[in-house]
């Protein structure tokens, strides 16, 4: 090879052949080439940030070649490819993941020792991804890997939102908000392809016309976007692939509006520009619940009409035609944030590709299929007409299309059954409803857990589950347990790699060889000492930045996720409260050492979520600085939760709660990152709980409280919260509005109280809040016995593989993507 080839170079040449040029790496030599190539210097002379910069460059250079060889393979085996659309991907930091997969953690950490550098401080520079709000966009990112990892063509796409999830600070006891610019270290990661922009089409008016005997539309006096394609490069563990998440950013299709400019409105011409690119500007905070905003459906139809339009272009490059996309191509709509793409895929092959309705139809529903993640009625988008038909006139004509045909056949599948037709329509009481549509189309429409499944079915979907059953199916959701648990515990893995073998790493059910262990006191004291390592990397962190001290040898017992009042942080404060309580009422009493770890984002305008971070953040700091309980309870609220915090606090947890009322969480995730990094679980029968449950058995996990049936049965009966209510259990309610807790929370005791805000207590928090209470006294008794906690420690880790996301990934390519 020639000398004078750099790194760079002899990736590309390797890589024609050879899918891993990973493993011709020399990591030395490569950040030399690529520090001299951006900043002119090498590694004795960088700084700590060039050094950084290089070394993502250099990891994408590598994916990019990667990719660029595996898309050729996959366009020479004409493999039928996937497409994911998600207006979220929490995807977290990059570097250490990609390292880890493509096997070059170790040599580039021991490379950068050798020049003086600290990986783990390079590491720190990377920031967060946080182009998402919880576990829907964890979910698109574990899906990624996953995928990536098994080999399969995925292609994930979403917004380059310049802000993603915002900065979460606690000022004076309340949630401030500040703007995450994640952009300024976070573009190293992205590839522009300024020549791949798409035009996207807003506002205007439908125009028809005859064309020689043909009906022809199309949608006049628009104003125009272009949709710019940044590639972020998807690495997989040990694999041949390297997929891609396109994020698509707004801007104006010429920089100027030159009619403005040319009477002088220099201003007028600028802020044009930067209203299309307002589009792309911020991430809507919002997590589980709608908002039906003109910008958000903008932002919608962005992300759906220009992927639509580059899968298309590709697909018609590779195939000279459209009709056999339903064969070559999925495209899985994650949530109804893109169910526009039913409308916009029929108007691109109508108007575009000159297709007839019924052709484009049989198309578009073979073609899409679409994943439910909630029950909740305000999380189900629906969006009103004026303003949807005002920005998208040509999709709205077509949805009406697909409402009247919709009608038609529901009138003879239900004839005057009115109540059901209007249930089902896509277009009713001046909303259009983007359930209903992906309903009516989508070939394959999946529930994340069993429970969410038999919900949808019995429930809420109940009426199109009747018409065509076989397109309902259950998918429980998983996590990409290589971040979750190799990287972000080593200690744990490299332990389980010495006791079981690496099987575990390729293969998650593997993990299931720890369990002829679970008697062995070596193993179990070895458990918990890794344990005890991780709640001490935990505890500097609190005291850091929370100034607070706390006991690596009490119980962490860790709820961590977004703030929403169906999770229930409440009923886990009041009952710390509760426990307060005892601990005053009997200072040397026999008390377990506890510490409760909250972290937890509210969406910016949701004031009781507020509300409640308030309530935890004042019990806080009444009780971390209370003599009488200092060595028995302690309650810290970590600011700012985010996936690079999950990935410290998860492997400390001894406790994971997940609490929510039953019937309303779709899966959850959290409760199975932590389960596999040996938490033992406290919830209810809700969401993957379920399966958690049939798991590990009753042994090792602490249910309580009613199950998704009884709570239907409740509201049946009626609830009123005041006959749960225990003179304990109002003691603790009184210290809520007595002003002890430095402020009142009259607003909060109100709303599980009074009707004056709709229903009283609408998540039954007080008719779980005994048994809650009686579960957790179960949790103090196990962790006594030190080695029946490590027992059920150990099996939850062993039981955990079946909640992988290669697991996931393989049933919906095999059940709804139909991936060779
Ligand atoms: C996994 C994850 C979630 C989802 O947590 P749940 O407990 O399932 O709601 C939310 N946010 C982040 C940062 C996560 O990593």
């Amino acid at each position: 090879m020639n000398k004078k080839q750099n790194s760079k170079q002899k990736i590309q040449k390797l890589a024609e052949n050879d899918a891993r040029p990973e493993r011709a790496i020399q990591p030395t030599e490569l950040l030399n080439d690529t520090l001299r190539r951006i900043f002119g210097c090498e590694l004795a002379d960088a700084t700590q940030k060039q050094v950084y910069r290089a070394l993502c460059i250099s990891v994408r250079e590598l994916l990019t070649e990667k990719n660029r060889v595996f898309g050729n393979r996959c366009t020479e085996k004409e493999r039928k490819e996937v497409y994911y659309m998600s207006m979220e991907f929490l995807v977290g930091t990059s570097l250490r993941n990609n390292l880890f997969n493509l096997g070059l953690e170790a040599e580039f950490r021991k490379a950068l020792a050798d020049a003086g550098f600290d990986i783990d401080e390079i590491y720190a520079i990377d920031p967060d991804a946080g182009l998402g709000n919880g576990g829907l966009g964890r979910l698109a990112s574990c899906y990624m890997d996953a995928a990536t990892g098994m080999d399969y063509p995925m292609t994930g796409f979403s917004i380059r939102y310049e802000f993603g999830i915002f900065k979460q600070k606690i000022v004076d006891g309340w949630q401030m908000e500040f703007p995450d610019n994640w952009l300024e270290m976070g573009d190293v990661w992205l590839q522009a392809r300024e020549d791949d922009a798409v035009e996207v089409k807003f506002g205007g008016e439908v125009r028809e016309w005859m064309d020689n005997d043909r009906f022809k539309v199309a949608q006049v006096g628009y104003s125009s976007v272009m949709a710019v394609p940044y590639d972020m490069y998807i690495s997989g563990y040990d694999s041949d692939a390297a997929n891609r998440l396109v994020l698509w950013s707004a801007k104006l299709p010429q920089s100027f509006d030159m009619a403005a400019f040319s009477r002088g409105d220099y201003v007028r011409a600028l802020e044009r520009n930067a209203m299309a690119e307002t589009i792309s500007k911020v991430l809507y905070p919002a997590d589980d619940h709608i908002q039906g905003k003109r910008l958000r459906l903008k932002q919608q139809y962005l992300l759906v009409s220009a992927s639509l339009q580059s899968i298309l272009k590709k697909h018609y490059k590779k195939y000279r035609t459209y009709t056999n996309l339903p064969e070559k191509v999925a495209i899985h709509i994650n949530d109804t944030h893109p169910a526009l793409c039913v409308p916009e895929l029929m108007r691109l092959l109508i108007d575009e590709h000159d297709f007839g309705w019924d052709e484009a139809w049989d198309i578009t529903c073979r073609t899409l299929s679409y994943t439910n993640h909630t029950v909740m009625s305000e999380a189900l988008e629906r969006w009103n007409v004026d303003l949807f038909r005002e920005q998208l006139p040509r999709v709205y004509s077509i949805c009406q299309e697909i409402n009247r045909r919709l009608i038609e056949h529901l009138c003879a599948v239900y004839p005057n059954d009115w109540g059901k037709i209007n249930y089902m329509a896509v277009i009713a009481n001046n909303e259009v409803r983007m359930a209903n549509l992906c309903l009516a189309a989508c070939h394959k429409v999946n529930g994340v857990s069993k429970l969410h499944t038999d919900i949808l079915r019995n429930g809420i979907f109940r009426d199109y589950c009747q018409i065509t059953p076989e397109r309902f199916l259950n998918v429980t959701n998983g996590i990409a347990y290589r971040r979750w648990l190799c990287q972000s515990d080593p200690l744990l893995t490299d332990y389980l790699k010495q006791l079981i073998g690496g099987d575990f790493l390729r293969d998650a059910r593997a993990l299931e060889k720890l369990l002829p262990y679970q008697n062995d006191e070596k193993v179990l004291a070895d458990l918990m000492a890794i344990k005890r390592k991780n709640k001490e990397r935990l505890a500097a962190l609190i005291e850091n930045q929370n100034g607070v001290r706390v006991d690596p040898d009490s119980i962490f017992d860790i709820q961590i996720k977004r703030l929403h009042e169906y999770k229930r942080q409440l009923l886990n404060i009041l009952h710390v409260l509760y426990l307060y309580r005892q601990i005053k009422a009997n200072p040397h009493g026999d008390f377990m050492p506890r510490t409760f770890i909250f972290a937890a984002k509210a969406s910016a305008g949701y004031i009781r979520a507020k509300q409640i971070i308030s309530l935890i953040v004042a019990a806080s700091k009444l009780i971390n600085n209370d003599p009488d309980v200092n060595d028995k309870l302690k309650v810290v609220f970590l600011e700012d939760y985010k996936v690079s915090l999950a990935e410290i606090i998860i492997p400390a947890a001894d406790i994971s709660e997940q609490i929510s009322i039953a019937g309303k969480e779709a899966s959850g995730t959290g409760n199975m990152k932590l389960m596999i990094n040996g938490a033992v679980t406290i919830g209810t029968l809700d969401g993957a709980n379920v399966e958690i449950h049939e798991q590990v058995g009753d042994e090792n996990i602490f249910l309580f409280g009613m199950k998704a049936h009884e709570v239907e049965e409740l509201w049946q009966r009626g609830y009123h919260p005041t006959e749960f209510i225990t003179p304990e259990l109002q003691a603790v309610l009184d210290m809520l509005t007595s002003g002890v807790l430095g402020q009142r929370f009259d607003d909060l005791v109100d709303s599980l109280l009074t009707n004056r805000f709709g229903t009283a207590d609408p998540y039954m928090t007080l008719a779980d809040f005994q048994d809650y209470a009686r579960a957790q006294r179960d949790v103090a008794a196990v962790y006594q016995d030190k080695q029946r906690f490590a027992r059920m420690s150990l099996i939850n880790i062993a039981k955990a593989g079946i909640f992988s996301s290669d697991r996931a990934v393989k049933e919906y390519a095999d059940e709804i993507w139909n991936l060779d």
